[in-house]
């Protein structure tokens, strides 16, 4: 089984590369944004719960987003393996996750770090906000807050990995095919 986790602030290109390499290497793609967006179009109890968190670019409290992510995990046990993408973002949830897989015996294979500067993110993100109808896009005070998010509660993640000798920063610009292209051949690494 190989276990990834795709890293990065909000912007870095995590969801598009997570897709890509889902489908090359058979992973279940598992992007807690999007599992929330799902329960908050459905106004699910769920999406309600997380609803004004998001609206505000704050994280979603961990014990809402554990037990999301570990019902999901649970439907794909008989998968090749995972792609975390924007999950664990605090250190309370790499924790948690430490603790799901190793009462499965699974292990993260490893962690990788998309790198993209601050101005660039902004840019996209206000890009991408002009079409994907995302609210946490479209204004640059919320944006701020995601990337201030970012850097207080979720770059300490980096280092839990990288403690364990299990990350790997990848430069995350240029085209979609030359990071895609980059990330590979550290996945390609593992084997
Ligand atoms: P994303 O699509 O990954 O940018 O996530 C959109 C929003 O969903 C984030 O700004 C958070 O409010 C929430 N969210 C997604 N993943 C998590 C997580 N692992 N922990 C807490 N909140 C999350």
């Amino acid at each position: 089984m190989i276990n990834l986790i795709l890293f990065g602030p909000p912007g870095s290109g995590k969801g598009t590369q997570a897709k890509k390499l889902a489908e090359k290497y058979k992973l279940i793609h598992i992007s807690t944004g999007d599992l929330f967006r799902y329960e908050m179009g459905n106004d699910t109890p769920l999406g309600l719960k997380a609803k004004e968190f998001i609206a505000a670019g704050n994280l979603v409290p961990d014990s809402i987003t554990v037990g999301m992510l570990e019902n999901k995990l649970n439907k794909h046990l008989d998968s090749a393996g995972f792609i975390l993408d924007g999950f664990p973002r605090t250190i309370a949830q790499c924790e948690a996750l430490d603790k799901i897989f190793a009462d499965k015996n699974m292990s993260i294979s490893k962690l990788v770090a998309l790198e993209v500067g601050e101005e660039e993110l902004i840019k996209r993100l206000l890009e991408r906000g002009k079409t994907s109808g995302r609210k946490d896009d479209s204004d640059e005070s919320i944006i701020e807050n995601r990337i201030k998010v970012y850097h207080e509660e979720t770059s300490p993640v980096f280092n839990y990995y990288d403690n364990q000798k299990l990350s790997h920063k990848i430069n995350g610009i240029g085209s979609i095919e030359d990071i895609f292209g980059r990330l590979c051949d550290s996945i390609d690494s593992l084997s």
